[in-house]
């Protein structure tokens, strides 16, 4: 490295030499000083690297090209390293996956790198100013990006050219007054809509999250209750490169207002409820067996679950009711039953269908190659699964996603564990609240109560808390692989902070040893990082019925 120190003093009193070096600038940094002492019996020296700390500089920043992504780049230097922020147009750039700083390289004492867009359009075009900072300093610099022409300007002429056709001038003004009349609409339903269920789809922007101990089943009629920028401010926790918001809860959003205002929920005396024997351990108590008698005119007893809520605050009653006239609206072949509630004393319960083989997730690895390994002696070792028993399961509970998704509900938590077996291979989506007690590492926590089935999340719930009805089909996908791969934990080999890497980065679960190339393909369709690439849930459920078809199932194996 050239010495490029312009001017130094060396001051030595008795045994101390101090050596001052004047009119350094940055681009001494990392030179090397040495200092040797000899006498007549030998010599030592020793060596410092010079660490100078200055403001941030930013030597370029170019206009935009395109390579795999589109990245605008630049190279600036600080010491310390400066931090970087985008401004649009004035207005702070929020970065996420499609939006990101990248660093590619430090040499020539430079930070060189981009800020990286994926599929940008004209939205993003726009005065981009980079600001760089440190405790020494700022500095700043704008250049124009241009990535995409504004479908709704000019003709060919491009971003500059004012004339309009006829057919355009139809155009935004169709689009004025479409949007003109969705305002109108939307203030109307706002005003009157309510407690009625269409009107939630205009109003349901107003969520609620103060709820603790509901379930995870939510509505949405925008497809999407992303938090704002204010909710991703201060609680934010860093995991590797991620930025992941905290939002108290975000598990329990949901609007009061999703709730038919006349739900009947059915009330069951207690007298008719007789407990048989504990089937499993829920979040909120203990789930029995019980029978349950006069439910309906010609039944005289059958068999239901109950599940009780062993503490009952005024919080969570309120939710016991919600929750009970939720489930009361959700009827399908592939939900659960409920049958209604019990509250005349506590603990409270809920009634529900009974599932003879309980969760998926314990059926599918009790029926898989390990189940000798999983505690069952091989003596009664349950025969495994078929590929055309697997397809059956995947198809019923693809079954029950349409119909939720047909409801405008996100479930949230779609997962194997979430999912019950009954007769004759019947499978059925079964848990709307969270299993955690068990499968507490298949949740991961992320501040307080929250905990989130991370390995079952896409990428945009992970980084943006944002669920869809796409990322319930990301879920799906995972759920389909938990199949084919008897109950395996996805991602078992993994930590939960290196799961998060690996799904914000874009890596996929890999295809299961017994699942056929269109089963994998089909989960591959459903793990697309953009939500809307991904597979539609109908598409989904008719692949998988049109693949069950194709090899029926011979349910008399099962019993
Ligand atoms: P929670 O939703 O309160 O967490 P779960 O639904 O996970 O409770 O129930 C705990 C366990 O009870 C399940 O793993 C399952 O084995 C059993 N279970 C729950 N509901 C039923 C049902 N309808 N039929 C049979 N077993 C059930």
């Amino acid at each position: 490295m050239t010495p490029l120190i312009s001017y130094y003093e060396i001051e030595t009193s008795g045994q101390v030499s101090e050596l001052h070096l004047y009119n350094l600038s940055s681009l001494d940094n990392n030179c090397k000083i040495t200092c040797s002492a000899g006498n007549i019996v030998g010599e030592n020296e020793s060596t410092v690297l010079l660490n100078i700390l200055f403001p941030p500089n930013i030597s370029k920043l170019s206009d935009a090209y395109q390579d795999h992504h589109w990245c605008i780049p630049f190279s600036m230097s600080g010491n310390p390293k400066p931090e970087l922020r985008w401004l649009l147009n004035g207005e702070p750039v929020i970065e996420g996956p499609y939006i990101m700083t990248m660093i590619h390289d430090f040499s020539e004492r430079e930070y060189h790198g981009c800020l990286q867009l994926d599929s940008p359009t004209h939205i993003n075009n726009g005065p981009y100013t980079l600001l760089a900072s440190n405790k020494y300093g700022q500095d700043r610099k704008t250049v124009d990006a241009h990535f995409m022409r504004n479908p709704f300007e000019g003709g060919i002429g491009g971003p500059s050219s004012t004339a309009m056709s006829f057919s355009q001038v139809y155009v935004v003004v169709g689009i004025a007054a479409v949007a003109f009349t969705g305002f109108l609409l939307m203030l109307v339903m706002l005003k009157f809509g309510g407690n009625s269920k269409f009107g939630i789809k205009g109003a349901s922007s107003v969520i609620s999250n103060d709820d603790d101990s509901a379930s995870p089943l939510h509505h949405v009629s925008n497809g999407s209750n992303t938090p704002s920028s204010s909710e991703m401010g201060p609680d934010a926790v860093i995991i590797g490169m991620t930025k992941i918001p905290v939002i108290e809860n975000p598990q329990y959003f949901r609007s009061n207002s999703m709730l038919k205002s006349d739900t009947f929920v059915q009330h069951i005396k207690r007298h008719n409820i007789v407990l048989k024997r504990e089937l499993g351990e829920g979040a909120f108590g203990k789930v029995f067996l019980a029978e349950c008698y006069n439910l309906s005119p010609e039944l005289d007893k059958i068999l239901v679950a109950v599940k009780t809520l062993k503490e009952a605050s005024e919080n969570a009653r309120k939710d016991f009711h919600r929750e009970a006239e939720l489930l009361t609206n959700l009827q399908h072949e592939h939900i659960v039953t409920f049958y209604g509630v019990c509250v005349e004393s506590d603990p409270l319960i809920m009634v529900f269908e009974y599932m003879k083989h309980g969760d998926l997730n314990k059926f599918l690895r009790a029926h898989g190659p390990d189940s000798v390994m999983m505690g069952d002696g091989p003596t009664n070792r349950p025969v495994e699964l078929t590929q055309s028993q697997m397809l059956h399961i995947a198809q019923q509970i693809a079954a029950g996603m349409v119909y939720l998704a047909s409801q405008h509900f996100v479930h949230r938590d779609l997962a194997t564990r979430n999912c019950l077996v009954g007769e004759n291979l019947l499978v059925k989506i079964g848990d709307f609240g969270m299993s955690r007690d068990v499968y507490s590492t298949d949740y991961y926590r992320v501040g307080g109560h929250t905990m989130l089935p991370i390995r079952w999340m896409p990428p945009e719930s992970i980084m943006y808390r944002k669920f869809t009805t796409e990322s319930d089909v990301w879920s799906l996908g995972v759920v389909l692989w938990e199949i084919f791969t008897y109950g395996k934990q996805p991602w078992y080999q993994l930590s939960n902070n290196e799961v998060i890497e690996c799904i914000t980065q874009g890596r996929v679960l890999q295809r299961p040893r017994t699942c056929p190339k269109e089963v994998y393909d089909l989960m591959l369709g459903c793990w697309q990082r953009e939500p809307h690439m991904r597979h539609h849930i109908k598409e989904i459920h008719s692949l998988l019925l049109n693949l069950a078809k194709a090899s029926p199932v011979y349910l008399d194996i099962l019993g």
